[in-house]
């Protein structure tokens, strides 16, 4: 049959529901099916994504909504983003103020009975909150990148098994064996990162990085943060700011500062052509390795990508993240969506 031919006035009508669709689409990422009789749970950065998928796997339906890639500093949740957080039983944020509009989004739109869990503001008092660089005190917000440390991530990963548990305790036996051997996964990541650490000599144990992500880690295996070059309001630093770090490179001998895909940064080039010290670009905090469903794309494929791009440029060896898995723990599959 030929298709009807449509007559000029009506191409304006036939381009409004075209993007009415598409719309539906992106949105249809957003919702869960109400009938699948599991656990609905939103998460918010996709290393969070992963902890809560390696515990909840196949008895939880899973949405990360901050999308890889994106600043999770700056995110602001599209309108669709409600829909999802109006059907969870479970809302799990990094908190920490990392989330803000997401947090305000899932107070305002959240069942009664649903249950809004902030990982970091569990897993440490306000008396170990970390103050620096990009996180200065006078702006009162601690610097909420927990997850880089391993240490951490073993303490988030508890905080959400216990959440899984409390709103379905059917389900416990399961949540508790995954919660088990992720914490095996865990030590035997933190033993690698351990040992490769070890491996950079002492004078290089300095980090210099564009987003102000380790501070944390830099605790667990004796290195110093001396500096972060993004300012506190995400945007490029100053002239004067960059001369400044030019010369604290110098002086400090740092041998290569790291700057990572979701922020790429014009001045990192500046900076480390001006000193002679090597720019390395793919560190994250954020943004899994690969794509969903590649065995890498996890919290542990992230740290693992880390160490092999940060330790040998500091003068280590990374070769201890080879023996890492840095798949799903579980064997019945997963229904998380990144
Ligand atoms: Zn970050």
């Amino acid at each position: 049959m030929p298709l009807p031919r449509l007559s000029r006035s009506w191409w304006p009508i036939a381009f409004l529901l075209l993007g009415a669709a598409l719309v539906a689409c992106g949105g249809s990422g957003l919702s869960f099916d109400e009938s699948s009789g599991r656990l609905k749970v939103v998460s918010s950065v996709s290393p969070i994504t992963s902890i809560v998928e390696n515990i909840g796997c196949g008895r939880i339906d899973l949405i990360g909504v901050i999308p890889e890639g994106e600043d999770s500093h700056t995110y602001e949740p599209p309108a669709a983003v409600a829909r999802a957080l109006s059907q969870a039983d479970l809302v799990i944020l990094n908190g920490l103020f990392l989330e803000e509009p997401l947090l305000d989004m899932a107070e305002a739109n959240k069942r009664p009975d649903a249950e809004i869990v902030l990982l970091g503001d569990q897993a440490i008092t306000q008396g170990q909150w970390k103050f620096d660089f990009s996180f200065p005190r006078e702006q009162g917000k601690p610097n909420p990148h927990l997850w880089p440390s391993v240490r951490l991530t073993m303490r988030y990963a508890e905080i959400v098994r216990d959440a899984l548990v409390r709103k379905d305790p059917a389900n416990r036996d399961y949540y508790e064996a995954n919660y088990r051997a992720f914490l095996q996964r865990l030590q035997e990541l933190d033993r690698a990162m351990a040992e490769a650490a070890a491996t950079v000599p002492p004078q290089n144990r300095k980090l210099l990085t564009y987003h102000d992500s380790w501070a944390y880690w830099a605790d667990d295996y004796g290195f110093q943060v001396i500096g972060a070059i993004q300012p506190s309001d995400f945007s490029e630093p100053s002239a004067q700011e960059v001369a400044q770090l030019i010369d604290q490179i110098r002086q400090e001998r740092v041998p290569a500062i790291f700057g990572s895909e979701v922020f790429p940064s014009r001045v990192l080039n500046q900076i480390a052509r001006e000193t002679g010290a090597r720019y390395v670009t793919d560190l994250a905090d954020d943004d899994l390795p690969g794509k969903p469903g590649d065995r890498m794309h996890s919290y542990i494929g992230l740290m693992v990508q880390n160490m092999k791009a940060m330790i040998p440029a500091l003068g280590g060896d990374a070769s201890a993240m080879d023996r890492v898995d840095p798949g799903l723990v579980c064997r019945d599959g997963s229904h998380a969506r990144y």
